[in-house]
């Protein structure tokens, strides 16, 4: 992208960290790659864009962000294609979502060239910090926050930009353990939880914190009026699969966060010939259709950890074992979307950003 080299000063590492990693045991979100990209909005424009070595911001404590919250993220995975090319999935969908996650907290909007050229850039120098074993990516995670030294309460008027990347291992697909409360609502219409939003994910911890002390490793959360629409696990969306049909909350409500693998799940099930519902499903219909047999999975879809099956969901005194050996749509899916992501299948959607 022309613009993004004219506009992004690069200053490369002179001490590569890369000979520090183990890439054969990833973790998650501990190891960073060698550089970062920045970028100052000054009240008018975006500039002072630059790729450079990681390391750490200089911030007053009077920083805004901390304060108030005008904070927001992405998270995007890059992989490498079998001839060792790197490629970012989806990356003009995050692009769009951060430019609502923006408007929404009252933050400027990023420029094209600095969203999607600066991430192409920043993949393209850190290219050798994509893995490239089994269900290894680049995680990259762009973010904007608040940057005003004043701690009134108004929205900012300056702001950073930034990516920073991940190299991350394969997420074990555990069958996970839900538990439907109504005691905790992560987000009401009107409110911010369709955006990308830092607070968001600040809320859920204590309720989280809980569950997790009772044996369950994720909320399933409902919806703060009636109590029984789903609407998200953890921090993924979720479908159902009944019969032939996979059910998944709809996004009308903007109380759901619209997730890329959310959208690429949907055409996939539709490809392997599954009817695909967006509406409201209540924890009644899951509990009947339990009951009658035709509840065959329920999985939660993120970029973090593609498709996590559900093993356990309870609700009151209802409790719904599922047994995982069965999982066949899930798991099919997964495969699809992975050899499609590595470059393995044909991508008939462009959903690869080739680098
Ligand atoms: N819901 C929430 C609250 C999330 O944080 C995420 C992760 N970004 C998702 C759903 C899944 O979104 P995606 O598939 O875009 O990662």
């Amino acid at each position: 992208m022309q613009e993004a080299n004219e506009k992004i000063k690069v200053t490369r590492t002179t001490a590569s960290r890369l000979a520090e990693v183990d890439f054969e045991h990833l973790v998650f979100g501990k190891k960073y790659a060698d550089h970062m990209l920045v970028a100052d909005f000054d009240g008018k424009e975006w500039k002072n864009a630059e790729i450079l070595p990681f390391g750490n911001f200089s911030v007053s404590p009077s920083n805004a962000a901390w304060h108030y919250g005008q904070a927001i993220f992405e998270g995007i995975k890059a992989y490498k294609d079998p001839q060792g090319n790197p490629m970012i999935f989806r990356p003009y969908d995050n692009y769009a979502r951060f430019l609502t996650s923006a408007e929404r907290m009252g933050m400027p909007a990023i420029p094209e060239w600095l969203f999607i050229g600066g991430l192409a850039k920043l993949v393209d120098i850190d290219r050798d910090w994509v893995p490239t074993g089994e269900g290894c990516s680049l995680y990259l995670r762009p973010f904007m926050i608040a940057a005003d030294e004043f701690i009134g309460v108004r929205p900012s008027e300056t702001y950073k930009f930034a990516v920073i990347n991940s190299p991350s291992g394969p997420y074990f697909n555990k069958p996970i353990h839900l538990l439907v409360q109504d005691k905790y609502i992560r987000a009401f219409p009107g409110g911010v939880g369709f955006a990308k939003a830092a607070g968001n994910y600040g809320g859920t911890m204590y309720p989280t914190m809980q569950a997790r002390k009772q044996g369950y490793d994720q909320i399933l959360w409902v919806d703060g009026y009636e109590h029984k629409y789903l609407q998200e696990c953890g921090t993924m969306n979720v479908f159902a699969i009944i019969g032939n049909t996979a059910i998944t909350p709809d996004l009308s409500q903007g109380t759901i966060l619209a997730g890329v693998t959310r959208a690429s799940v949907i055409d996939l099930l539709s490809d392997m010939g599954l009817a695909v519902e967006e509406r409201p499903i209540s924890i009644d219909e899951i509990i009947d259709a339990h009951k009658a047999g035709t509840l065959r999975e329920v999985f939660g879809t993120g970029t973090a950890s593609s498709v996590a099956y559900v093993e356990q969901l309870d609700y009151k005194e209802t409790k719904i074992h599922l047994d995982t050996t069965k999982y066949a749509v899930g798991a099919e899916v997964i495969k699809r979307l992975d050899a499609i992501r590595t470059g393995r299948a044909e991508d008939t959607r462009g959903w690869n950003y080739k680098i």
